[in-house]
């Protein structure tokens, strides 16, 4: 849709009207873009703005072993890991929020495929520390981490005072749709009109489509996570160990995550993980054993086959956007994603092809 923010000079952009429904780090993103291109822009809230997957999730901005994914992860993963140290400068230097990024880096436990590491990190410009003896770790020295809540604190104030409306515990129930157009959305407060609209719901995002979601295929996938507290950080770099991962914060706070369970919209959080979490994760730190479990919580993944997440305009409606599906690298995805979108709403060329990420509305 060239043309969505039409040029009036090469200064000047005509403002519109965008509505996006769901203040995630996805739609969060998404509306500081647009903001900065001069359009007026609404984001529609079920319950408070970023408190779902966004804020569940650890933060780690690389894919777990990045050699598992195919071409098109890497490529949105790695161009979006490149835009974060500026990205966040830019945002802490305009709230005063620190989102805490760090340059961790990441040890990989075995048993890992030292071959396709090798041979992955050297194809793709990542710097890898190999031990020649067997069983000792890798540890992949560029990969970064952010405070996902913190990075939304800083998002939300950010998109608050460029002059975007944040408007919560606002429930979008459906689309409603005339001549290949989007005209309202039916909501708990009311009807909703924009020039444009954008999904960016998460998990929810297939429901909230409906009949218009074609072969949309996202749905939730819960993963669950455990805090501690040190007085001091008990280790520097991330842990990893097949699906387990031990992240530690400056303060000491350390996280272990996750699982992957396909249990539809249920967050409750379970024993059985509570136990295996911990168990699996005192094996990599055993000074885990005596700490207390401060807090466990469950999110819920906006699921995409092979993990890549829809991003672009609608097959048939015009003035319908989506950004959405992003699993279990989201917040790793979200500046490029957010990029992305904007490129194709105004017609900009974009940085490596994207037709991958609009796939996903036939069944892959
Ligand atoms: C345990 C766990 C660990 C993770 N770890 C990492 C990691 O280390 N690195 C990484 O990159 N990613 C990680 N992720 C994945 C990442 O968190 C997600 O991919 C990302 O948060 C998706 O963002 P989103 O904005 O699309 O979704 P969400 O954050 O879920 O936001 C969607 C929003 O839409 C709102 N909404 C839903 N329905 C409606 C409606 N009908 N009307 C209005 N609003 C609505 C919701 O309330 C929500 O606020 C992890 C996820 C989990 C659960």
């Amino acid at each position: 849709m060239h043309g969505f923010i039409r040029k009036m000079s090469s200064q000047s952009v005509m403002k519109q009207d965008v509505i996006i429904i769901g203040a995630g780090i996805i739609g969060l993103a998404t509306a500081e873009r647009l903001l900065t291109q001069g359009a007026t822009v609404t984001i529609l809230e079920r319950n408070e703005a970023g408190q779902e997957s966004s804020w569940a999730g650890g933060g780690i901005l690389s894919p777990l072993c990045p050699w598992h994914y195919s071409d098109d992860v890497t490529r949105l993963t790695s161009y979006s890991a490149r835009l974060f140290p500026a990205w966040i400068n830019a945002l802490q230097h305009a709230t005063n929020i620190d989102a805490e990024y760090e340059v961790s880096g990441m040890q990989v436990l075995p048993p890992y495929n030292s071959q396709a590491a090798q041979h992955w990190c050297a194809a793709h410009g990542m710097q890898l520390h190999h031990h020649a003896e067997p069983g000792q770790a890798l540890f992949l020295p560029d990969i970064a981490q952010v405070r996902s809540p913190r990075l939304l604190r800083a998002l939300q104030h950010r998109v608050i005072t460029l002059g975007g409306r944040i408007v919560e515990y606002c429930t979008v129930h459906n689309v409603m749709v005339t001549r290949r157009r989007v005209n309202a959305l039916a909501t708990s407060s009311g009807r909703w009109h924009a020039d444009y609209y954008i999904v960016t719901a998460g998990a929810w995002s297939k429901e909230i489509l409906g009949a218009q979601a074609f072969g949309l295929d996202i749905k939730p996938i819960r993963g669950q996570m455990l805090l501690f507290k040190f007085a001091t950080p008990p280790v520097r770099t991330l842990l990893l160990q097949q699906n387990l991962y031990l992240i530690p914060r400056r303060d000491g706070h350390v996280l272990v995550g996750s699982t992957l369970e396909d249990v539809g919209f249920n967050k409750q959080t379970t024993r059985i993980a509570r136990e295996d979490l911990l168990k699996r994760a005192t094996i990599l730190l055993p000074l885990l054993q005596d700490m207390p479990i401060i807090r466990h919580w469950a999110g819920l993944r906006p699921a995409s086959p092979h993990n890549i997440p829809t991003i672009g305009k609608h097959p048939l409606l015009n003035n319908l956007y989506i950004n959405c599906g992003h699993f279990r690298y989201g917040v790793t995805m979200a500046p490029a994603s957010a990029e992305i979108l904007l490129n194709e709403m105004t017609g900009t060329p974009q940085p490596f092809d994207t037709a991958p990420y609009q796939m996903g509305w036939q069944t892959r």
